[in-house]
């Protein structure tokens, strides 16, 4: 069977952790999340970045930071994992969910304008398989109105929109290192705050509502509890299988785009919806017809011994939210019915490319 997705393993990791274990000293923010921090600091330059346990956990940090409440809005594309969403919705606030664009699944300027209130707190952007859109826009539509921006970065790292890195955009930016992300610790996040009046508490929520961090600077002489926070910190083991990551992401980028890149020319002339451009390398979809022409096609690609995957449920049809709003989103829906997945990781062969790619044309019959 060809996999959907195989993590790829840096041996430096693994001499990384076995350091990380044997010193002895592999609690949250030892030398190794001081590296891995250092790296992002000078990556998003001019931000402040903090290691954390997920990006689920970063935007968790967001919310507490915003000090998000019963009564707040946030403006979030429905079509997304429920990450997105999920640390506003456990402070109160209420989600209005809004339609993607028609041609890529990447949230809509014209429909978050319709959603604003005098209640909004934050627009949420999804860099969708770590393509950027829009963002230049986004970013001072919600200067304009006052509004915060996150950029839901997860799949997000070594992207770009018009030039800048993604994440750099909104006033605060998640990325995840989860296992199936194109960089990763198994699990793990990163939150870079773009927005400097952000910069010192966001310290002291990570270290459990304590001045622990400007402590160990020697900035004050001894540390105590100072706000609300809780424990964000990954432990130093981890930060140092992502170390190895980040000192081979040049080889697995390059390993990822080439097999994007091909899945882009062999389809490109195909009349069906497919990824945009300007990529990382994290997702290559194609979007298929109908709900049904997508569950024939996996079916059949699976019984060529190829696993491909679909993506997401959306987030305003699901049990939880279902009965909240009526809500209307027809690009939503089209994706979360047609979207399909395919194979990508720097090991697949170009055989096993190849396999995937004339099968795919043979059961689209062109
Ligand atoms: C993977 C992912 C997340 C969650 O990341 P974790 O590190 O597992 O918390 C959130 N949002 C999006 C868009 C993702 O793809």
């Amino acid at each position: 069977m060809i996999p959907f997705n195989k993590p790829f393993i840096v041996e430096r990791s693994l001499s990384y952790v076995k350091d990380s274990i044997l010193s002895g000293k592999h609690s949250g923010d030892g030398p190794y999340t001081k590296k891995v921090t250092d790296y992002f600091n000078s990556f998003y330059k001019n931000s402040k970045c903090l290691l954390t346990t997920s990006c689920t956990d970063a935007l968790e940090m967001i919310s507490i930071l915003l000090d998000i409440k019963e009564g707040d809005e946030i403006i979030a594309p429905s079509y997304t994992f429920v990450s997105t969403v999920l640390p506003f919705v456990m402070k109160g606030a209420k989600i209005k969910f809004v339609d993607v664009e028609k041609t890529s699944p990447h949230i809509s300027i014209k429909t978050i304008i319709d959603s604003i209130t005098i209640r909004t707190k934050a627009i949420i952007t999804v860099n969708y398989g770590g393509q950027g859109f829009d963002l230049l826009k986004l970013a001072s539509l919600a200067k304009s109105y006052g509004i915060v921006l996150i950029e839901d970065n997860a799949q997000g790292i070594y992207g770009s929109y018009d030039g800048y890195n993604l994440g750099s955009f909104g006033d605060f930016s998640t990325l995840s290192f989860h296992e199936t992300k194109n960089i990763t610790c198994g699990e793990g996040g990163l939150l870079v705050i773009n927005n400097p009046k952000y910069f010192e508490r966001a310290e002291i929520i990570r270290e459990k509502g304590t001045n622990r961090s400007s402590f160990f600077r020697g900035e004050i002489n001894k540390y105590g509890w100072v706000d609300v926070g809780s424990s964000f910190l990954p432990s130093d083991i981890l930060a140092a299988y992502l170390l190895g990551q980040l000192e081979c992401s040049a080889f697995i980028l390059k390993g990822r785009m080439a097999v994007w890149n091909k899945y882009f020319d062999s389809f490109n002339d195909l009349k069906i919806n497919q990824s945009i451009g300007h990529s990382n390398g994290h997702i290559y979809y194609l979007t298929m017809e109908s709900l049904k022409q997508r569950t024939d096609y996996i079916q059949f690609m699976k019984d060529n011994g190829i696993y491909c995957a679909f993506h997401y449920q959306p987030l305003h049809t699901s049990d939880y939210f279902k009965n909240q709003d009526n809500l209307n989103l027809i690009n939503t829906d089209m994706f979360g019915e047609c979207l399909v997945r395919l194979p990508l990781f720097p090991e697949l062969k170009d055989s096993e490319q190849d396999l995937i790619i004339n099968k795919t044309k043979e059961f689209l019959g062109v």
